[in-house]
């Protein structure tokens, strides 16, 4: 195994051990970029210099006999939504090309203080909108583990880094699905925590009553560890709660005795047969760990999409309007004022993003408020009021991530309905604000299927718990 494709217990581990350095470390990841970027299409920057600067400090203070901390020399990456002062940040799009962020996003803030390596800024669906990783002004990226198939999106780059072991972790935006839905195609894991937890000062808005940073790891362990790790109260994020995350203590305990739910509607028909036995599997697992599994209905989630796709555009089209061509990014040439504006806009965003600010201007205009917005909030109370009842009887929820396997670079493309149609299972945690993870099923490492847990509100430990549990299972499975 080379040392790029260890987690983050090993790679600390190693460190502490003296097995290698960190600039080793560091450097096994950029060479396995440099190999194989140019067909992927994970980065859309890379941080050389400074990322070996601090290899090199913390290479001192291990020579030093200082301790280190867990994410201390640990090179990862950041999806390009999130500002790292004096580092382009583009979100996929034309508008940013040129932008150079002023300050640091609260979550690079604290990694960098904690000592991680940032090693680049991933590629991503414009504004991160997109379940293909296709929409990118800088080309889509492709699934390493088969070229011909989309990674999913929006955080396609992060998902590719960490299946091609470009990196040891990285971060994501979820606004529905956009950690989760990559993860499954890549077959990695990815957290998106619940709404609150996660400070998204300098995460560039893209519908803010959904948006939530998340992670994308090689375990359940990494993920509980960075999740912990960068939650908590934050000032410049009003949204933030002042709440500790502590999810450590109970990673490790036996699931025996809990209660999971299925939920009938996740499992529709025409959904793909592999996925569903892939599934099913695992369901068997965990009642073979000794969870009791109970048949759940949330009637109302088959509206969570609709729901979803009217109060996304709605808020998209909102915080899209600060660029305008004067303040941010591209500005096109022209002779007078709303000429211009129409130009910048018209030239600097994609057909995604237009689609999506045409749509959430239409559902918030005089005439159509009542019929689309004010209703796709009612019902948003009324999925909320779903999952609050299913978390009286059940301690978490299993369901597909995706109902299909990655599919085609270009399947989808010209069709947005059936792309739309890919985040059917992720949107519903992201509409009532759950935490939700997305692990592989089984050892399928060739065309893996993504399995996602779900809890109520602010109880990411026991997601991670029985995640843990899972993951572990299949571990001792492949070993035997
Ligand atoms: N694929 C979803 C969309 O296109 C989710 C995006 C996201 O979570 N950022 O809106």
């Amino acid at each position: 195994m080379k040392i790029n494709e260890f987690t983050i217990t090993q790679a600390h581990r190693g460190l502490v051990d003296k097995e290698f350095s960190c600039e080793e470390l560091t450097r096994a990841c950029f060479e396995r970029i440099i190999e194989s970027d140019e067909t992927i299409n994970a980065f859309v920057d890379l941080n050389e210099d400074a990322a070996y600067e601090s290899a090199r400090e913390i290479d001192e203070k291990i020579k030093q006999g200082e301790k280190i901390g867990f994410l201390e020399g640990i090179p990862f990456a950041l999806k390009d939504n999130i500002l790292v002062e004096g580092l382009r940040a583009t979100a996929g799009s034309k508008m940013l090309s040129d932008y150079v962020a002023p300050f640091s996003a609260t979550v690079a803030a604290r990694l960098k203080d904690l000592g991680s390596v940032l090693v680049g800024k991933t590629n991503m669906d414009e504004f991160a909108m997109g379940s293909s990783g296709e929409t990118s002004y800088f080309g889509a990226t492709k699934n390493p583990i088969d070229l011909t198939k989309v990674t999913g999106g929006s955080s396609s780059g992060s998902a590719a880094a960490i299946a091609n072991n470009d990196v040891i972790y990285a971060l994501g935006s979820d606004t529905g699905g956009s950690v989760r839905q990559p993860a499954s195609f890549c077959g990695v894991v990815g957290f998106k925590p619940s709404y609150g937890r996660i400070s998204r000062h300098g995460l560039m808005a893209m519908a803010s009553s959904f948006d939530q940073i998340g992670t994308i790891t090689k375990s359940v362990r990494d993920a509980a560890l960075v999740f912990e790790s960068i939650a908590g109260k934050d000032d410049f994020d009003a949204t933030c709660l002042d709440k500790k995350a502590e999810v450590m203590p109970t990673l490790d305990q036996e699931i025996k005795g809990l209660k999971i739910g299925v939920p009938k509607e996740f499992f529709i028909e025409g959904m793909d047969k592999e996925v569903a036995a892939a599934i099913s599997a695992e369901i068997k697992k965990l009642s073979e760990l000794g969870a009791e599994i109970i048949e759940i209905s949330l009637p109302k989630t088959k509206y969570a999409l609709a729901v979803y796709y009217i109060l996304m555009t709605a808020e998209v089209s909102s915080n899209m309007a600060r660029y305008d061509g004067v303040r941010y990014g591209f500005r096109a040439k022209s002779d007078n004022l709303s000429e211009m504006y129409l130009k910048s806009r018209g030239m600097g965003f994609g057909d995604e993003v237009r689609r999506r600010i045409m749509l959430g201007t239409y559902v918030l205009s005089s005439g159509y408020y009542d019929a689309y917005y004010k209703k796709a909030q009612q019902a948003r109370r009324l999925i909320k009021q779903d999952f609050d009842n299913a978390f009286e009887k059940v301690d978490c929820l299993v369901t597909p991530t995706t109902p299909t396997k990655a599919f085609s670079l270009g399947e989808k493309f010209d069709d947005p309905m059936k792309m739309y149609l890919a985040d059917i299972f992720t949107v519903s945690a992201s509409v009532a604000g759950l935490p939700a993870i997305c692990l592989p099923c089984g050892n399928d490492k060739k065309s893996p299927v993504g399995l996602q847990l779900l809890s109520k509100n602010f109880n990411e430990a026991v997601v991670l718990q029985v995640a843990n549990n899972l993951e572990e299972k299949n571990r001792a499975q492949e070993l035997r």
